[in-house]
């Protein structure tokens, strides 16, 4: 390899376990030589959460600023459809939200990111506001953290999946310099944009800017995917390895409008895989 490897040229992190401790987490991904890096901040698959030590969040802190990490991602439950018109479940999902704002803020976390959800039993235009009524509800302007909406794969009733919509709900809300966008490589190929050929890849960020704006644009998820375009299937898969290909993500590292911007892996062997993930990525680094 000749010049910058990818994770000096881009800010590329992964997702990291925090088993056995969340302050354990910016050393898993310094051992990749990763500048950034994504977590959940408590059991994704449960509704209640542990609360955070002090002690473990200053050692947390301790350790992303000891290594100049930055940018940092946490990943929302994935039980919290924000879209439901179930005004019982309604109330839990704003109160489990609320409680991953409050502690992405005390681990001084940037970016917390969340799946759209899903429009089961409503309208897609419903779901859209009910998305965007429950952000305003939650988002307080002293917050430090900001909240990003995920492009969605469309699979199933999924919403989120043409900029459009994502444009729709970010338009409906109130204080707008705290929410954002994760683009998720695999999603956005999934949902059915072109990002594999140079000039799909043009097009779609180009559309992307009309529609929702660059500056929105705060951080990716870089998968492969398993499933061709517009299979509105998500599956990720290995970098290089899927349909997507080395290709379409060299069109994203390559880059250099998203150098300061996170990306993060979430390929399916985890930290297993991010040593092949991330030599794909170099040999696809293109000298400039
Ligand atoms: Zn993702
Ligand atoms: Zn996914």
């Amino acid at each position: 390899m000749v010049g910058l490897g990818v994770t000096e040229k881009m800010l590329i992190g992964g997702h990291i376990s925090t088993a056995g401790g969340i302050y354990l987490s910016p050393e898993r991904a310094a051992k990749f030589s990763f500048r950034t890096f994504q977590i959940f901040s408590k059991n994704q698959m449960q509704w209640k959460a542990k609360p955070l030590l002090k002690e473990d969040v200053e050692k947390f802190q301790n350790e992303v600023k000891s290594r100049g990490m930055k940018g940092i991602m946490v990943h929302a439950s994935y039980l919290l459809n924000m879209a439901t018109p179930d005004l019982e479940l309604r109330s839990k999902v704003i109160e489990a939200f609320g409680e991953e704002i409050r502690r992405a803020d005390i681990l001084g976390i940037d970016y917390l990111t969340f799946h759209p959800g899903s429009s089961n039993g409503t309208s897609e235009k419903e779901a859209l506001k009910n998305i965007a009524d429950n952000l305003n509800q939650l988002i307080k302007s002293g917050q430090k953290c900001t909240i990003l909406l995920e492009t969605s794969a469309g699979q199933g009733k999924t919403v989120g999946h043409t900029f459009e919509q994502l444009a729709e709900i970010l338009d409906q809300i109130q204080i707008k310099g705290k929410v954002g966008i994760c683009f998720d490589t695999c999603h956005v190929f999934a949902a059915g944009y072109d990002i594999k050929s140079k000039s799909g890849y043009a097009e779609t960020m180009d559309r992307f800017n009309s529609t929702i704006g660059l500056d929105k644009l705060k951080g990716f998820h870089l998968n492969d995917s398993k499933k061709g375009i517009n299979s509105r299937v998500d599956r990720h898969e290995q970098i290089g390895d899927g349909m997507l290909g080395i290709d379409g993500i060299s069109n994203f590292i390559n880059d250099m409008r998203f150098a300061d911007t996170p990306m993060n892996l979430e390929t399916p062997l985890g930290e297993g895989g991010y040593e092949k993930d991330l030599a794909a990525m170099n040999a696809a680094l293109k000298e400039d």
